[in-house]
């Protein structure tokens, strides 16, 4: 995009997916405005964190005013790319990855799982949701011909680093990573790892160990 960019800490980045979410159900309901005490509120995030995740990018909010929605709006666009759509290959159409395929992710955003790709015989060849499945041996071929840059990782995780290691063959550029295993890859590569049954042990812990005190209600 030959946009300028502005460059914002990776902590603030995480959120802005949240925000713009937000921003965009006011948006659609005719807001023109917002106080940070109202999006603090919305996305649980606290409003000192908002008011500086803003001035980042010069979204300066005026008191008794608030932020002013359709900028901010313009700004999310821009920096998440949402005008232009990202299309995802998902790999190992099990139940987890079945699930993916039936979410519309472009609900959200603008992301679309365009493919998937399985070694199961009685899954390629069909398609789910509206969703292509072919089998693992043209998994390069079309990833190269589609210009897919980003895969999401469904599979058993005994053959995560092999399906990974041919992946950056293919030129993908990010693997979010649903499989236990944690993959090698070259430095250029981003992968983000969501482990969903650490993630449910870890929040069973702090339940039992960080009961939510009086004063964080
Ligand atoms: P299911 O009940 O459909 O097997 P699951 O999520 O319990 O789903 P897993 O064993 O985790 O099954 O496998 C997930 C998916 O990954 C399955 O559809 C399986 O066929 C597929 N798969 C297994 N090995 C590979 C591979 N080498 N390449 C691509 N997909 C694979």
């Amino acid at each position: 995009m030959a946009q300028e960019q502005v460059k914002i800490p990776q902590a603030t980045a995480r959120r802005l997916p949240l925000y713009y979410r937000f921003l965009n159900n006011l948006h659609s309901q005719g807001k023109q405005r917002v106080s940070s005490a109202e999006l603090s509120e919305a996305v649980k995030v606290d409003s000192a964190t908002i008011r500086r995740d803003f001035s980042y990018f010069g979204a300066l909010g005026k008191k008794g005013y608030g932020y002013n929605v359709n900028y901010l709006l313009g700004f999310f666009r821009k920096t998440l790319d949402q005008d232009e759509l990202t299309k995802v290959a998902l790999i190992g159409v099990g139940n987890l990855g079945t699930a993916f395929l039936n979410y519309n992710f472009l609900k959200n955003n603008n992301t679309k799982i365009e493919i998937g790709f399985d070694v199961d015989e009685s899954k390629v060849g069909t398609a789910i949701g509206d969703v292509p499945i072919y089998h693992m041996d043209e998994l390069q071929e079309k990833l190269i011909e589609e210009g897919i840059t980003v895969a999401i990782l469904t599979v058993p995780a005994p053959v995560a680093q092999p399906i990974t290691d041919s992946l950056v063959e293919a030129n993908i550029k990010g693997v979010l990573n649903f499989t236990p295993a944690r993959l090698n890859v070259p430095p250029s590569i981003r992968v983000h790892h969501i482990d969903l049954a650490v993630e449910l042990q870890s929040f069973v812990y702090f339940l039992k160990h960080y009961p939510i005190t009086e004063k964080e209600l």
